[in-house]
């Protein structure tokens, strides 16, 4: 059975002391509020991870992520933070590609399949982002990007390692934007990677895969796209920052 997981991205908000904070709260209202078996993963900025994994100890529920890694082991890369490294402060999820790495920071395919290879190596878990932008859905392109963003990106790992992957699908035109995919659309296009998986690794894989849904997912929308078949949960940015919308989502 694959696992429900809603996934917070806070991007490059909050300082260390506001970071903190929010954390607690989250944590002290899923120790209240959360009786089934889903996954909270905070995926926050470099500085805060040592303190909220300190934090996250005895929650069961709660995990934390990283929102990059560098696809190199170690080594004169000025400014940039290895996989190690954040497996190091026991983290245990890292965000790849997502698609504000890929437009600002030019992240290709190519380089995330080496992050991937990376991450994987050092005992963490990517969630890996996917998605169109508009002019390509415009283009009616989308299923073919999806497709070449997979193959080129995650289809070289073995199935053991894929098992160890969450997949997000963050269509480019609803992330920050406030026009959420449907809920029709967003399962039309999870059904599609489930099917890719399986022609790739075999229904049993493709039916493990937990494949988050993101872009504008806050706690009204959530439910009606988070009953589609093939929708296990959300990658939230905006309304992660917010503890009772965070948690409102995971119930
Ligand atoms: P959003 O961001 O929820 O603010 O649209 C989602 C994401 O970028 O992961």
């Amino acid at each position: 059975m694959r696992k429900k997981i809603v996934a917070g991205n806070w991007k490059m908000n909050l300082d260390y002391n506001e970071g903190l904070a929010l954390f607690s709260e989250i944590t002290n209202m899923i120790k209240d509020e959360i009786t089934g078996a889903q996954e909270a993963v905070v995926c926050s900025p470099f500085i805060h991870l040592h303190s909220l994994v300190q934090m996250a100890k005895g929650y069961s529920k709660v995990s934390v992520g990283a929102q990059n890694a560098h696809q190199a082991e170690s080594g004169a890369y000025t400014g940039e933070i290895s996989a190690k490294m954040i497996k190091s402060v026991g983290a245990t999820y890292v965000i790849l590609g997502h698609s504000e790495r890929r437009q600002y920071f030019g992240e290709t395919n190519e380089l995330l399949a080496k992050k991937a290879d990376t991450a994987l190596a050092n005992g963490l878990k990517p969630i890996f982002c996917i998605g169109e932008t508009l002019a390509e859905r415009d283009a009616e392109i989308h299923f073919g990007v999806i497709k070449d963003q997979l193959e080129d990106g995650v289809f070289h790992l073995d199935a053991a390692q894929f098992a160890q992957l969450v997949i997000a699908y963050e269509p480019v035109w609803a992330i920050g934007t406030g026009l959420t995919a449907t809920a029709p659309q967003a399962q039309e296009i999870h059904a599609f990677i489930r099917a890719e998986i399986a022609a790739k690794y075999g229904q049993q894989l493709a039916d493990d895969t937990t494949i988050l849904y993101g872009g504008s997912c806050n706690a009204k929308n959530a439910p009606e796209l988070f009953s589609e078949k093939d929708i296990d949960g959300g990658l939230i940015g905006g309304a992660s920052l917010k503890s009772r919308d965070f948690v409102d989502i995971l119930k």
